[in-house]
């Protein structure tokens, strides 16, 4: 569920979800269709419905119990 690590793509992009502490990657050129511009592609999470943070691809998420690296994570990058 969401952890779709080997199937990654360069296409894809990658969220995290500061609030369940997971990081997604989106399949995305058909969910970003209907958005205006790419870049305005905002998706929520799928499991708490809060706007996800785009992340570099490159980037890894922290496991679930290492508060202190989501913590930094919180604070770089904040959610309005
Ligand atoms: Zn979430």
């Amino acid at each position: 569920m969401g952890f779709e690590w080997l199937a990654s793509k360069p296409y894809k992009r990658h969220y995290i979800c500061i609030n369940c502490r997971k990081g997604f990657k989106r399949p995305s050129e058909k969910d970003i269709v209907s958005a205006k511009s790419k870049e305005d592609y905002q998706p929520n999470c799928p499991q708490c419905r809060q706007k996800m943070t785009q992340v570099p691809y490159t980037f890894e998420v922290p496991k679930q119990k290492d508060k202190k690296a989501w913590k930094k994570l919180e604070e770089r990058y904040k959610i309005e």
